[in-house]
């Protein structure tokens, strides 16, 4: 039996249903921006499998130094203990944070991280003996799959059969070019309850809503409505952090900046699950007490584990080498001409870019995960080229380490893409 008959036994994998996509593709090794299966072929890995692998694929800086971490403290239990690889990367992370961003708390994956987040606000304002239950999101929002993470999620395509379960959320719209005001109307209505204990929200960029972006003036001006009602804000970098903007982080481009912060995916640089949520000092001083029960009692057994820890700083100190800035800004450029040029096309509705994120509309409705996006799949793997379109979206989200021919092969299969399957 292959790979792919022994995977049907046992396996059941995310986002599936499993009687309409019963095949999955065996993968058998990864280098640099490519994927290779078990039968020799391979694949440009244009989204960064789920743009975490943003500096390549067993990149061998990284997996060197884990290794080499592998041999002298693999795992030791965080509550009580510390180590180097925590402590250090609290470090370098206190150097690319927001300035305001001064305690880091550590939990396995982008959804953790946000109920973190969440748990943190809402014990904020027990401790201080104030009422405020209260979550406000915006209406396409997506902030993962556990509980916390899935009330303030609003792409409800995921959350039917557990809404009745959900924290209390108001929502808001995502900001856009028209409707700024009645945005801040709604807010400043949920505000004015005095209810609100948190605003969580994807800065500038939802990934999950494909890609759809909003301006920074739009979330300062939101940011500082939130407070001044003292209402604690908590950005969720999961996706946009570690340079994907063009930035370290998508709350560089606002004054405002949060209280609290979600980080995963890219952290790690690909190589280890783990997540970290950070705070400003204000937020931790509020756990701060003679009394145990005002402290924060959440725990994840891996919180912090040393070979993740040791990846996380490996990739952190390579963001912030000139070679990955440059790349950072040059697939930048290179995507402002690509946005220019395939925009123009008949069947492309609109494009969009920020940082090393490319994203365009199709003409066409399509569903989420109907037939077209299956075919527009396919098409890509057949050009060797990995990309995962949503709905009527494209979207480009590689690991900065991409050549520009690379690159080139993803735009030339898009621009294909649009000939040859949207031909009907
Ligand atoms: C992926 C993602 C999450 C969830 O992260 P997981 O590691 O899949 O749990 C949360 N927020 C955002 C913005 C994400 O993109």
């Amino acid at each position: 039996m292959n790979l792919q008959e022994r995977d049907k036994k046992h396996l059941w994998h995310p986002l599936t249903q499993h009687q309409l996509k019963p095949d999955t593709l065996p993968i058998a090794k990864a280098s640099g921006v490519w994927l290779y299966d078990t039968q020799g072929k391979k694949y440009l890995d244009g989204i960064a499998s789920w743009y975490t692998c943003m500096f390549g694929h067993c990149n061998p800086e990284i997996t060197a130094k884990v290794a080499a971490q592998m041999q002298k403290l693999d795992q030791v239990v965080f509550a009580g203990f510390t180590h180097e690889p925590a402590v250090k990367l609290s470090e370098a992370l206190m150097r690319i944070l927001p300035s305001n961003q001064q305690k880091i708390f550590f939990s396995d994956n982008g959804s953790t991280s946000v109920d973190v987040a969440i748990k943190m606000a809402l014990q904020y304002y027990h401790n201080r003996g104030e009422k405020r239950q209260v979550l406000i999101a915006f209406e396409d929002g997506f902030h993962g799959d556990t509980f916390g993470a899935m009330s303030v999620s609003g792409l409800s395509v995921y959350n039917g059969p557990f809404e009745k379960f959900f924290l209390e959320v108001k929502r808001i719209p995502t900001p856009t070019s028209t409707n700024m005001e009645a945005v801040l109307q709604q807010l400043e209505f949920l505000l004015e309850t005095n209810e609100v204990a948190a605003f969580v929200y994807e800065p500038l960029v939802q990934g999950a809503a494909a890609m759809r972006m909003y301006a920074p003036q739009a979330l300062e001006a939101i940011l500082q409505k939130c407070k001044s009602y003292e209402v604690l804000c908590i950005a969720d970098e999961v996706m946009t952090g570690f340079g994907k903007t063009g930035k370290n982080f998508a709350s560089d481009f606002v004054q405002t900046k949060p209280d609290i912060m979600c980080m995963s995916k890219a952290l790690t640089a690909g190589l280890l699950p783990m997540a970290l949520t950070s705070c400003s000092e204000e937020v931790y001083t509020a756990f701060l007490s003679d009394s145990i029960v005002k402290g924060f009692f959440h725990g994840h057994t891996y919180s912090a584990n040393p070979l993740a820890c040791t990846a996380a700083l490996a990739g952190i100190e390579l963001l912030q080498t000139q070679y990955i800035q440059q790349q950072i800004r040059e697939i930048h450029q290179g995507h402002l001409a690509f946005a220019q040029k395939i925009g123009q096309h008949p069947k492309v509705a609109c494009t969009r870019v920020m940082g090393v994120i490319f994203a365009l509309d199709l003409q066409q409705e399509m569903s989420r995960y109907g037939n077209l996006r299956d075919k527009l799949f396919d098409y890509f793997m057949s050009q060797e080229v990995f990309l995962r379109p949503l709905g009527n979206t494209i979207y480009i989200l590689a690991p900065y380490t991409i050549g520009k021919e690379e690159m080139q092969q993803i735009y030339n299969s898009i621009e294909s893409a649009l000939e040859i399957v949207l031909n009907h």
